[in-house]
């Protein structure tokens, strides 16, 4: 006779792994439920189409800023403007916090960033937040929001500062502050340095960095206490402007202007203007490696490399540097 397992034993436990499988099955239905209700599947007879999520870095100015690489070391001190025991960061978190929840209510993946950027940080848009400070005896005469984009700005960093300029000031009612010498070194921020620096954005990142008012203006220093959410609401509505007009796929326009790298054909010096009356910086000779941040009138507005002198020399002065591909 052959010998089987005993029916009495073997019954329960087919039972109870019947149980199971049932039980594993109701589960597998209840996850699938759930996740069907957080991204409902596309019917199937229809054509499935792809939804781009744009990807938006808004930097949170001063942010642990002591924590700053090793790279910009130099600059971990710079904690920004301060007010009545606040510090800017804080000024920049306040709006950042606002605004985020605007965007992602409309579809928009948002980072948070501080100080250090991810290295080759990419994304749709990258915004830099900070307030605008001065001495306390000039406090009433400077006031208002600023903007700029990269020294080599790509047409998406130029349609994003564009986008701010349409939009911010209808919101926030801010004046645009023209007395902003200050700029010009703003262009050349530590984030949008990649031809110098590791944690900084892709060159492809469209960028801004926003001065939103001064915090040492008083009527200014109300609005950003008393209103912060109007200053979020300015920012988030500039951004959704830009994505509106904004296409992922036009690679091109992500692409900042691309310039050799130049070397001097003999010692001559660096200007301060785009013409040679102008103070000179310092002087250079052929050796030094130029980097190009902007043209204007047979003239470039160059980086010397390795150093942080920035000024103006005569293009005819330069000779291009063969096989120079390296981005720092
Ligand atoms: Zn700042």
């Amino acid at each position: 006779m052959l010998s089987y397992p005993p029916l009495r034993w073997l019954a329960p436990a087919r039972l109870l792994l019947l149980l199971l499988i049932a039980q594993l099955s109701v589960l597998a239905a209840s996850v699938a439920a759930e996740s069907s209700q957080s991204a409902p599947a596309a019917p199937a007879d229809a054509d499935t189409e792809f939804v781009y999520v744009p990807r938006v870095g808004i930097q949170v100015g001063h942010w642990h800023q002591d924590q700053l690489p090793s790279e910009q070391a130099r600059i971990r001190r710079d904690s920004g403007t301060y007010r009545q025991g606040v510090d800017e960061w804080e000024l920049n978190y306040m709006v950042a916090e606002r605004a985020q929840p605007i965007l992602a209510a409309a579809g928009v993946q948002v980072d948070l960033l501080p100080a250090t950027i991810p290295p080759g940080y990419r994304a749709d848009a990258f915004v830099s937040l900070h307030f605008d400070g001065v001495d306390p005896s000039i406090a009433d005469l400077r006031r208002g929001w600023k903007i700029t984009t990269p020294y080599l700005a790509s047409p998406n960093s130029l349609l994003l500062e564009q986008s701010f300029r349409e939009v911010y000031p209808a919101i926030t009612g801010l004046p645009y502050d023209e007395n902003h010498g200050s700029l010009v070194s703003v262009r050349a921020n530590y984030t949008f340095a990649w031809y110098r620096f590791e944690h900084a954005i892709a060159p492809e990142t469209p960028a801004v960095l926003i001065e939103l008012a001064f915090s040492t203006h008083p009527d200014e220093w109300i609005l950003i206490n008393e209103q912060p959410e109007l200053l979020a609401e300015g920012v988030a509505q500039s951004i959704l402007r830009y994505l509106e007009q904004f296409d992922p796929y036009q690679t091109l326009n992500r692409r900042p202007p691309y310039y050799p790298r130049y070397t001097p054909r003999e010692p001559m010096s660096l200007y301060d203007w785009p013409n040679d009356q102008s103070a000179a910086i310092k002087q250079i000779a052929p050796g030094n490696r130029l980097l190009v941040m902007r043209e204007q009138a047979g003239w470039y507005l160059v980086f010397v490399r390795g150093t942080w002198d920035l000024g103006w020399v005569p293009a005819e002065a330069l000779q291009r540097i063969p096989n120079d591909h390296r981005n720092r």
